[in-house]
């Protein structure tokens, strides 16, 4: 089913980042971790149907979308950058990408954050948070997508990573088997893996290999 709904509100999160508050159609039913595809309500971008996912509290009366917008190319999230309070999108079911489980460890590159942070949202309102670990790759530390909201829902259990910025206040080692062997002393726990194709075929490569069982989405090719 599609519905047609209203943008309420658009915030800037980074440089490259925004948040999208929008209409939710009454009954409209999501899990934490969902996404749903999206399109602009405009003949010629209706049928551009791109997968995003839901950021907002479940309960919460508006749908956010936290959306990693590409300006080097005539995509779809150009065009939403281009958008005003007012204007229309098309939504349509929610469907699943990752489901929490159970605690265990959290590893996300640049967007592939927007999955965990629905689920860490909700963990955090249920008081639930805790055995969570999070570990969160980004270029420059000005990637980091709500570094603030995140260390202070999960505190010491958030380490950022950072790969491409020699003077960043934060850890600069890949997430590797040697990091991993490092980071985690659980493998048996629930492994959460979300952000590009080759970080996400490397991460879940070596969990396999450490005995773990990971959960994965790939955002981008
Ligand atoms: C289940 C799921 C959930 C997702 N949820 C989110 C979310 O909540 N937030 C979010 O930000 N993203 C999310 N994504 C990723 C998101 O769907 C894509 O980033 C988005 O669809 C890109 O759309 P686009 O049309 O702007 O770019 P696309 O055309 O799809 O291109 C995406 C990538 O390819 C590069 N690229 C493609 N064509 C060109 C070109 N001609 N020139 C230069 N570069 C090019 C872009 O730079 C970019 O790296 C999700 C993906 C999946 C699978």
């Amino acid at each position: 089913m599609e519905h047609i709904v209203r943008i309420l509100a658009i915030n800037s999160v980074t440089h490259n980042v925004k948040q999208f508050i929008i209409e939710k159609p009454d009954g409209f039913t999501y899990t934490p971790g969902q996404a749903t595809e999206l399109s602009v309500n405009e003949p010629e971008w209706i049928e551009q149907k791109n997968p995003f996912t839901f950021t907002s509290l479940t309960d919460e009366h508006y749908l956010e979308f936290t959306i990693k917008i590409y300006t080097d190319h005539n995509g779809v999230t150009n065009h939403l950058n281009e958008l005003k309070i007012g204007d229309e999108l098309i939504l349509r079911e929610a469907w699943g990408a990752i489901e929490y489980k159970g605690p265990g460890y959290f590893i996300a590159g640049g967007a592939g954050i927007t999955p965990f942070l629905a689920i860490l949202r909700q963990l955090n309102k249920e008081g639930n948070l805790a055995d969570n670990k999070l570990f969160f790759a980004n270029k420059t530390d000005k990637d980091i997508i709500l570094a603030d909201e995140l260390k202070s829902m999960l505190g010491e259990n958030t380490l950022f990573t950072i790969s491409d910025q020699k003077d960043s206040v934060h850890d600069q080692r890949r997430i590797n088997e040697e990091f991993l062997k490092a980071q985690v002393t659980d493998f048996k726990k629930h492994f959460y893996v979300c952000g590009p194709d080759p970080m996400v075929a490397e991460i879940t490569g070596i969990l396999t290999k450490l005995g773990a069982d990971a959960e994965a989405v790939v955002f981008e090719k």
